[in-house]
């Protein structure tokens, strides 16, 4: 019975202990409250570690033989170095699974790390939740940034949320500084970049109430969700999608199906499915420490 705990870092860190692709006990945060989301940002490298190593310790609970440790972070992230982390830049460079290894070693914790993007860790908890481990799946995270995971994992960038979806040359408002990116059209960040007298809820309130401009925005927003899944599916084919995070509250499933429609003609590709979930912390702890499971061949 493989044990492994699986930790996330993003505005907080999840944990939580897992035996079996099954978590035991209740996941643990830190920082507590909820509403301390700026702590983490504030931390250099080597204390974002250090954290990491005592959440990690503290799910542990004294426990010595934990087989793997999975560790989602919003980056990219390659052979357990995160190459880029716009969220959490602290982290760029940073040898992520090589120094939580050595500081879990010296803590009296020898175990396998693995280090994966968030994204990726949401599409193989959502996997592992509904059974699908053996088959691909795509996940869409919308929220701050656009995240794309997938499942199962395999080498690439897999930089889905900055698929080119418009060649406007005034679509300049991702993240990444990118032209024309979908995250740049439904990023929470870059839509209010784009509608500075305005709040998101505010653009999405007044496109329901008719408003001219944020009707055509709606669309946009949709359209480009549509046309990011179009490619994807022209390039790895159809399957199971998942469409979720904070920003989910703002889709139109049969808008986007209805977009998504007019974008994939041929018929083999057309046997997709898609379903909107709301944000789980805890297929994201599960999906990582099904990574870990994985890499560590358990
Ligand atoms: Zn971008």
């Amino acid at each position: 019975m493989a044990k492994t705990i699986g930790i996330a870092m993003s505005q907080r860190v999840t944990a939580g202990l897992m035996e079996n692709h099954q978590l035991v006990g209740p996941l643990r945060y830190f920082p507590e409250d909820p509403e301390q989301d700026d702590a983490l940002v504030e931390l250099h490298a080597e204390a974002l570690i250090q954290t990491l190593c005592s959440e990690i310790l503290a799910v542990a609970n004294g426990a010595t033989d934990i087989d793997a440790v999975g560790v989602a972070l919003p980056g990219l992230v390659k052979a357990g170095v995160v190459e880029d982390a716009p969220n959490l830049p602290q982290l760029k460079g940073v040898k992520v699974q090589e120094q939580l290894t050595a500081h879990l070693k010296q803590r009296g914790l020898q175990t396998a790390v693995t280090v994966l993007n968030d994204a990726d860790a949401m599409a193989a908890g959502l996997a592992a939740m509904h059974g699908h481990l053996d088959r691909l799946i795509r996940v869409w995270t919308l929220g701050n940034g656009i995240g794309y995971g997938r499942y199962p994992f395999s080498e690439g960038a897999w930089e889905g949320g900055h698929t080119v979806v418009t060649l406007d040359h005034k679509e300049t408002y991702c993240g990444c500084g990118g032209r024309g990116h979908l995250e740049g059209i439904m990023g929470h960040r870059a839509m209010r970049l784009r509608f500075l007298d305005m709040e998101p809820e505010e653009v999405f309130e007044a496109a329901a109430a008719g408003d001219e401009r944020c009707l055509d925005f709606k669309k946009l927003w949709h359209r480009a969700l549509a046309a990011a899944t179009a490619t994807t599916i022209h390039m790895a084919g159809p399957g199971k999608f998942y469409i979720t995070g904070f920003n989910i509250r703002f889709l139109d499933l049969d808008m986007m199906k209805n977009y998504l429609h007019q974008m994939v003609k041929m018929s083999p590709l057309q046997s997709y499915s898609i379903d909107v979930l709301p944000k789980s912390d805890e297929a994201e702890i599960i999906g990582a420490g099904v990574a870990a499971e994985q890499a560590a061949g358990l």
